[in-house]
């Protein structure tokens, strides 16, 4: 009999809390769930065991009430958690500054660590702490891996995460780009390579996360040389919400010129920009639909959506050298064939070459879109994080 191999995956949100039942060596996910609106006077939770969809209304008043909810779900619907033999919890943490290049076995140091990168990552990483202290409480006898989304993009050289900004910025208050999304961009281009028949080590690939927040990275035998977000989520491509790159000194304008708060220009840059901003709507299935009646905002969004991720994967080529693939991933990756299309279209100079008829077909698993004269492969690959996070936590246990 083999080892026991699964892992409870928790991404705890300021006022939600996601949680998946995964065997860390396949990605066979037998349960999922949510609990939303913690801490309101009505939440909700949904427990999903295969095609079996469990619902719960009542209030949930913090985030160890939610935890308990979700296994008394186990407990009455399934499937047994202790039957399962779980192994360990691994937690999403966003920020992981400098510190955490690794998933980490999560002690007391460790969480001084992630409440020290706070100032970084002001609305994530405190949710983070909150699902890791209860957690911690609940399954005292369980290891607890931490997996950050900036990890993967340790390994980004000075040259790519270094802003032109005096010295001590950098010295003194870690100010520098991150990177995001890690553990999405270590999956996809991890499968990426295996679909392509090849060793991660032997290729680079810009991988494209598109979801409703989004940023690429440029791959390089499987480690990050560069990544489109910086010191914060808001830095790069055009987003659902976010405006992705801006010149710096638009903040100085508004609050110089027409006296905006810098709390009403934050608010305004991440959660009213985007293609929210530019059309109204920041699902992108309603861009497109707006666009196919003709709306000229929607056109512009969609436009100005495509134009940003051409830019980057025009550097990325630059920065790579030589592409394997371009790939991508997440709900507008692996749903958007427009989007695809319009984004990499006329770059047969960079040896990429879409095919519309493999564009327009179905994406279940790995999917190659390129024509068969594409230099470069381009795939969808759809982005499993909590199965990477399973995968990691699992590594880090058997370890010890
Ligand atoms: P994610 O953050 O990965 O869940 O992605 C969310 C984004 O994917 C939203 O903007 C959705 O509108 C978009 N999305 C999901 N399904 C589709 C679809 N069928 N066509 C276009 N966009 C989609």
């Amino acid at each position: 009999m083999s080892d026991p191999s699964y892992v409870l995956v928790v991404n705890a949100g300021s006022s939600s809390l996601k949680y998946r039942l995964v065997d860390g060596e396949t990605g066979e996910a037998p349960a999922d769930g949510i609990v939303e609106r913690i801490g309101e006077s009505s939440g909700r939770l949904k427990h999903t065991v295969g095609d079996a969809v469990h619902t719960e209304e009542r209030a949930f008043a913090d985030h160890e009430e939610a935890l308990q909810a979700a296994l008394d779900a186990f407990e009455e619907h399934g499937p047994s958690l202790a039957d399962a033999g779980v192994v360990a919890v691994g937690h999403r943490v966003v920020h992981g500054g400098e510190r955490f290049s690794k998933p980490t076995l999560i002690d007391d140091q460790v969480v001084a660590a992630v409440e020290a990168l706070v100032p970084l990552a002001p609305l994530h990483n405190p949710a983070n702490l909150e699902g890791i202290a209860v957690a911690r409480r609940l399954f005292p006898e369980l290891p607890q891996v931490a997996v950050f989304d900036t990890a993967f993009h340790q390994t980004m050289p000075p040259v790519a995460y270094t802003y032109a900004v005096p010295r001590s910025w950098l010295t003194d208050h870690h100010v520098r780009r991150y990177g995001f999304h890690g553990t999405s961009h270590a999956y996809v281009a991890r499968t990426a390579a295996a679909a392509l028949g090849r060793r991660v080590e032997d290729v680079n690939v810009i991988v494209l996360h598109l979801g409703n927040g989004a940023s690429a990275a440029a791959v390089r035998g499987g480690f990050s040389v560069d990544t489109s977000m910086g010191l914060t989520p808001l830095e790069g491509l055009v987003m659902g919400t976010r405006s992705g790159d801006l010149d710096p000194a638009v903040h100085i304008h508004l609050h110089r010129s027409l006296g905006w708060s810098l709390e009403e220009i934050d608010r305004l840059l991440n959660r009213e920009s985007g293609l929210k901003g530019l059309a109204g709507a920041n699902d992108f299935r309603e861009i497109e639909r707006l666009r196919a009646e003709g709306d000229e905002a929607a056109t512009l969004a969609f436009d100005v959506y495509c134009y940003r991720i051409r830019k980057y994967v025009g550097a990325y080529s630059a920065v790579l050298g030589t592409v394997d693939a371009v790939v991508f991933t997440a709900g507008v990756g692996e749903n958007g064939p427009e989007v695809r299309a319009a984004a990499l279209s006329g770059l047969t100079a960079l040896g990429i070459e879409v095919d519309p008829g493999r564009n327009a077909g179905p994406v279940s698993g790995p999917t190659r879109i390129s024509s068969d004269s594409s230099a470069v492969a381009v795939l969808v690959v759809p982005t499993d994080e909590e199965y990477e996070i399973a995968r990691q936590a699992l590594a880090v246990v058997r370890r010890q």
